[in-house]
């Protein structure tokens, strides 16, 4: 998890000023549980991207946070509405997410020689697409390992969701949802994609270095910014 956090932090820094301006959710949400089918259809959102640490669940947990779980399942289940999982998680992880969300398709990145390449996880099924797909996954379906991850914040990643939903011409039909500001809410701004950023859920359960990177992250906010209000971006 350190080493993730280190590329994180490695790629962020030289792009922090740039991405201050990115950095605005549409909206500040105490909760998950603040979002209902029929909220989001009166927004004319038909397409859900989620963060899932810290959105949705305490840092690797193995399923949705409890107090989440109706809610989270009502969405799911609501008609109109198509979800994908957007997150920053290393291989085994990956793995993990496909049987916790068996229904959601799970979308990680890499850049290839010919271009970047989104392999997507339905449960048990991958899938590859974009320009490096067949260079990425020539190697009997795994990605070679000296392939540099996708990671948010990346505008390419919420594209390839946006594919995998059938949006793509239409990014103001989807909504981010995720818990940090120059991740997830940076990638949403970045795609040209509505945001809703809710408050990291089980701080405590994140390593020191991504804690402190979250504090870090709600300071700029708030200096640039200011203090948010919830409901309001
Ligand atoms: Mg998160």
């Amino acid at each position: 998890m350190s080493a993730t956090w280190m590329q994180t932090a490695r790629r962020l820094l030289p792009r922090l000023a740039g991405l201050l301006r990115e950095i605005r959710p549409t909206f500040h949400l105490g909760s998950v549980k603040d979002l209902n089918a029929g909220s989001l259809r009166d927004l004319g959102v038909e397409a859900v991207l989620w963060d899932v640490d810290g959105t949705l669940m305490a840092h690797h947990a193995g399923g949705v946070d409890p107090a989440l779980a109706a809610g989270f399942e009502d969405l799911l289940r609501a008609p109109g509405l198509r979800h994908a999982i957007v997150s920053n998680c290393q291989e085994a992880r990956f793995a993990e997410l496909g049987e916790i969300f068996p229904a959601i398709p799970v979308v990680l990145g890499y850049e290839t020689g010919a271009g970047a390449a989104f392999r997507v996880r339905r449960g048990p099924r991958e899938s590859w697409r974009g320009p490096g797909a067949a260079a990425a996954s020539s190697d009997g379906g795994r990605p070679p390992g000296e392939l540099r991850p996708i990671r948010k914040p990346s505008r390419g990643l919420v594209q390839a969701a946006l594919d995998e939903l059938n949006v793509t011409e239409r990014p103001a039909a989807a909504l981010m949802v995720g818990d940090q500001y120059f991740t997830d809410i940076a990638s949403a701004n970045l795609a040209g994609v509505r945001s809703v950023k809710v408050p990291t859920l089980h701080r405590a359960s994140f390593p020191a270095p991504v804690r402190w990177s979250q504090r870090l992250e709600t300071v700029l906010y708030r200096l640039k910014y200011g203090r948010p209000r919830p409901g309001s971006a």
